[in-house]
């Protein structure tokens, strides 16, 4: 189920809302090839009405699936934002589009989980497998070696060219 809040049930005091949000509600794409996001996002959130906001708050949780930046392992993640809060205008120009009296609140959930992924996901803290490198592991480590592959066959190409003069 998508998370929809009807606004109207808010005069009547805060709502709880709790449950799950699967990938396919989420529909996220996760950026980083080190980084699978493929189980639910769970939360449990209080919405309540303040002056001409909503404000949402409660916990976040979503376990990934990531790679390794430097071994190349593959572990578990899970993003935990037990404090999470965000305030939804329901009037100026910022204000949460309404379909009726319900808003659909998957996005701004989906936007903050997001911002929590692991830029540069390590299986623990200062996993040294391979030697410390400067940017993003395994990305320059991939670089490195289609480069001297390159390298490699350019140098062959240039024996051929020897041999058959
Ligand atoms: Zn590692």
């Amino acid at each position: 189920m998508p998370l929809f809040l009807n606004i109207e049930t808010l005069a009547n005091g805060h709502v709880e809302l709790k449950g799950e949000l699967s990938p396919e509600e989420l529909d996220m794409e996760t950026l980083d090839e080190l980084v699978e996001a493929n189980e639910p996002l769970a939360y449990a959130l209080t919405a309540e009405r303040t002056g001409d906001n909503v404000l949402l708050r409660g916990s976040l949780r979503m376990r990934l699936r990531c790679d390794c930046a430097r071994c190349l392992r593959s572990f578990e993640h899970c993003i935990d934002l037990p404090d999470w809060s965000c305030l939804l205008p329901l009037a100026g120009g910022e204000k949460i589009v309404l379909t009726g009296v319900s808003a659909d609140l998957t996005p701004y959930l989906r936007e903050d989980t997001f911002l929590a992924f692991p830029q540069h996901p390590l299986c623990e803290p200062g996993c040294g497998k391979t030697p410390k490198r400067t940017g993003r592991g395994a990305h320059s480590l991939k670089i490195r070696e289609a480069t001297s592959r390159s390298d490699e066959a350019s140098v062959w190409a240039e024996l051929d060219n020897l041999n058959l003069d």
